[in-house]
């Protein structure tokens, strides 16, 4: 079966206003995505009928929110298959689901060790990293890439050795669309005994997660990017490796005891989630899913699919433009230049036009370097993303093109 594209546009209010005065054409998924009525409704029901902070009060309110609160922690669990619902942090969004990690881990590398990430990183699993190693003495690896964006795969294995204490990775490239094979890596590295890291920021909203399937200790990814509220995301850890990991913010809510001398911390998953949460975003993200669930997979992987294929003939088509990203796997995402044209002056006149793009490093500026691009446009595609936005994309650049000649 496909997707009904016109009905699921109905659910996203925001879908139907004007940019510019130009009906919006939204294309900067990968940024952030639009959020559907079910999750703008579940936040304001929390707000006007349940507020209340969680685990703490003795009283129907607390209860209640505390309930919504554990029931979506469960929904999470199982929408990405963990084992536990414990195994759910919740994390202000990816960055900080990586900087737990990534500060946990600093606090176990020594000198010798090593850390390998990939050269596509996001900056927030490359600063993280990078500082990790910086603290601890642990060298930070970089596996190489391919000129077409895909990891280069023998150099993977290579660098790769019982030194590897950790090996960090994304699922899919922001910037480049590659989906890299992360089961296939994860086994690899296990086999040395590293542990494994995925940024799942980009991979979470595209296909089926199955972080048991994938074999790896850690995944992490935001909420914004999967139809959720901002300011919500999730570290999923392997129980047994978030039992003992250390600990990164400490305050109220994650200890078990403490005196004015000492503290000891509580169990999983309180011991890494220090203060107050975001309740209402964790309600968000849970209805986000819930919503998302109504739909089929597969249909939504060849709904993005048949748009990036449409996309890439346009763009083949179009002189003087050049996808920056050919990865034989890749999510519905179109990194672009255009000759004589910068990426920020072809984003000011789709914009004009109604047409949201990003423009700019993608928070990856090695890795444009290593590209040897300034940066470039990214158009990326989601499930309510219709083949006239890609077709009312490509009239906007040949305008640009015309403009700019
Ligand atoms: N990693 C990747 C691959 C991303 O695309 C992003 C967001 N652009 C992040 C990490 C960081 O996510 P957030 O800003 O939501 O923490």
């Amino acid at each position: 079966m496909s997707l009904d594209v016109a009905l699921i546009r109905q659910q996203f209010p925001i879908l139907s206003r004007q940019v510019n005065g130009q009906p919006l054409v939204y294309l900067d998924n990968a940024a952030t995505t639009q959020k559907p009525q079910a999750v703008i409704d579940a936040l304001v029901d929390y707000y006007s009928q349940c507020n209340a902070n969680v685990h703490r009060g003795a009283h129907y309110l607390s209860d209640e929110a505390t309930k919504r609160y554990e029931k979506a922690r469960v929904t999470v669990a199982n929408y990405i298959n963990a084992q536990r619902s414990e195994e759910v942090i919740w994390t202000s969004g990816t960055t900080e689901a990586i900087n737990l990690v990534a500060n946990g881990a600093a606090q176990r590398l020594t000198a010798g060790d090593e850390v390998l990430i990939t050269e596509m990183e996001h900056h927030a699993n490359l600063i993280t990293w990078q500082q990790a190693c910086k603290r601890s003495g642990a060298s930070l690896k970089i596996v190489p890439i391919h000129n077409n964006g895909e990891l280069n795969l023998e150099a993977f294995h290579e660098l790769l050795s019982e030194r590897t204490v950790i090996v960090a990775m994304p699922h899919v490239s922001n910037a480049l669309g590659t989906i890299n094979p992360v089961k296939q890596l994860t086994e690899a590295a296990k086999a040395k005994g590293a542990l494994v890291m995925i940024d799942g920021a980009q991979g979470v909203a595209h296909g089926a997660i199955d972080v048991r399937d994938i074999g790896c200790d850690f995944y992490a990814f935001s909420g914004h990017k999967l139809f959720g509220p901002t300011g919500i995301g999730v570290l999923w850890g392997r129980y047994d490796v978030l039992a003992d990991w250390p600990v990164w913010l400490v305050g109220g809510e994650m200890i078990a005891s403490v005196t004015y001398e000492d503290a000891s911390w509580g169990e999983l998953p309180n011991r890494l989630e220090a203060g107050t949460p975001n309740i209402a975003g964790v309600i968000g993200l849970a209805a986000a899913v819930e919503w998302l669930q109504a739909y089929d997979r597969a249909d939504i992987w060849a709904h993005e699919q048949a748009l990036l294929t449409r996309a890439t003939e346009l763009a083949e088509q179009t002189p003087g433009l050049k996808i920056i990203g050919t990865a034989a796997n890749k999510i519905g995402v179109l990194s672009f230049v255009i000759d004589g044209m910068h990426p920020a002056d072809i984003g000011f006149i789709l914009d004009k036009q109604g047409v949201a793009i990003r423009t700019g490093d993608h928070c990856a500026q090695p890795l444009m370097k290593r590209l040897n691009v300034p940066g470039t446009a990214r158009a990326s595609f989601t499930i309510y993303n219709s083949m006239d936005d890609v077709e009312a994309l490509f009239k906007a650049i040949d305008k640009a093109r015309k403009m700019l000649a």
